[in-house]
């Protein structure tokens, strides 16, 4: 260790996903060194594609990543007619791979020692061992291991990951259409349209019961035969192997515990239906990252909870209405969606 580095500010990060490695990518700009510890033998993302507003767009600028995607200021809800309901503002925002997120991120925190294959089996306010066993000394430990956090779990056990009661679908499929990002909603279903530059994601939402078998492509069509042209066609188009996953969220919020700081997923994870999980883990991680180095973390816990809490819970409303099934109830939302005047989402 040269003697610059022994005077560097250091940090370990469980977890290289999206806030993990902004948090890195934040850390670095600010001259510490950073040790990233990933389960994963390598940058393998599974996921499709994401919408990042502009809260997520200015946390990304502030460590210069941009990657590429389509740019859009205003999405559209629907019916399962297809008939457009309502336009929502969002503000400058853009849809992209999330491959492509991730790559831009990684090589953001290119500068981090990355510890592949591991999870942190000892963890203190000062050291980290790996189940490599790796020992790395520390200053901070910052936990961003997603949702299903090993980290949460073991320091925070009474915090339930509970299920919302709909399942989701995605996958990207090979179709390009013009136009903005679209929610069609039917009965207890939801199909999201979101153009890219090279074809178009798609996401669907059914009710379900936990854990229940995933549909074959198949099964899936006929799940949403209620939705007319052009949804059906786009349909038509899925792959094979579609990702499949119940949609879960944290019945309460943790931000610190015994000396370790938690962001993003780990922290809050909530249903994904106002499109702000990551954009959310960002600010988090850029948040943390300014903190930290300015010695002033109690702050990031006060800036961050509200926030994120009324977040959470517009998301789960959100989600709530959207999966009504009831006829009734459906025409009386569609109405009312209809005639309010327009939403904004305003991140
Ligand atoms: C269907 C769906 C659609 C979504 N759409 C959007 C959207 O449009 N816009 C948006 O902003 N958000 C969206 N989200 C939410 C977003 O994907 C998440 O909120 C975001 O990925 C959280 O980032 P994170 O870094 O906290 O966790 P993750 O991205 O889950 O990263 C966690 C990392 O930790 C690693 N890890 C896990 N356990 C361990 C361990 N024990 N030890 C070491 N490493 C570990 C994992 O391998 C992973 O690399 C969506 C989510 C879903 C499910």
């Amino acid at each position: 260790m040269s003697p610059i580095e022994a005077v560097m500010r250091r940090a370990c990060i469980v977890g290289a996903g999206i806030g993990g490695l902004a948090c890195a990518a934040a850390l670095l700009r600010r001259g510490w060194r950073v040790d990233l510890v990933e389960r994963s033998e390598h940058f393998a993302v599974a996921g499709a594609g994401l919408m990042l507003q502009p809260n997520a767009l200015r946390a990304l600028d502030a460590i210069a990543v941009r990657p590429e995607g389509k740019g859009f200021e205003r999405m559209a809800l629907g019916n399962a007619k297809a008939r457009l309901l309502t336009h929502i503002e969002t503000g400058p925002s853009l849809a992209v791979l999330r491959g492509d997120l991730h790559r831009a991120l990684a090589e953001a925190a290119s500068g981090a020692q990355v510890h592949f294959g591991s999870t942190a089996v000892e963890v203190g306010p000062s050291r980290v061992v790996t189940s490599r066993g790796v020992a790395i000394d520390v200053d901070h430990v910052i936990a961003a291991d997603g949702l299903g956090s090993e980290l949460r779990s073991r320091l925070a056990p009474k915090v339930r990951r509970l299920y919302s009661g709909y399942t989701c679908w995605r996958a990207i499929v090979d179709v390009q259409l013009d136009g903005l990002p679209c929610e069609y909603w039917g009965r207890g279903l939801r199909m999201g349209v979101v153009p890219l530059q090279k074809g178009t994601y798609v996401y669907l939402t059914a009710n379900a019961g936990r854990h229940a078998p995933s549909l074959t492509r198949a099964q899936i069509i006929e799940r949403f035969a209620g939705f007319a042209q052009p949804l059906a066609s786009v349909l038509q188009a899925l792959p094979e192997d579609v990702l499949h996953h119940d949609l879960d969220y944290l019945d309460a919020h943790v931000w610190w515990r015994e000396g370790v700081w938690f962001l993003g997923d780990a922290a809050h994870g909530f249903t994904p239906n106002l499109g702000q999980g990551a954009a959310t883990a960002l600010e988090d991680a850029l948040e943390l990252a300014r903190c930290l180095d300015e010695g002033t973390e109690q702050a990031y816990v006060e800036r961050r909870r509200g926030r994120v809490r009324r977040v959470a819970d517009r998301s789960q409303r959100a989600g709530w209405v959207g999966q009504w099934s009831n006829p009734v109830a459906c025409w009386i939302r569609d109405a009312a969606v209809e005639w309010a005047p327009s939403p904004a989402l305003a991140a």
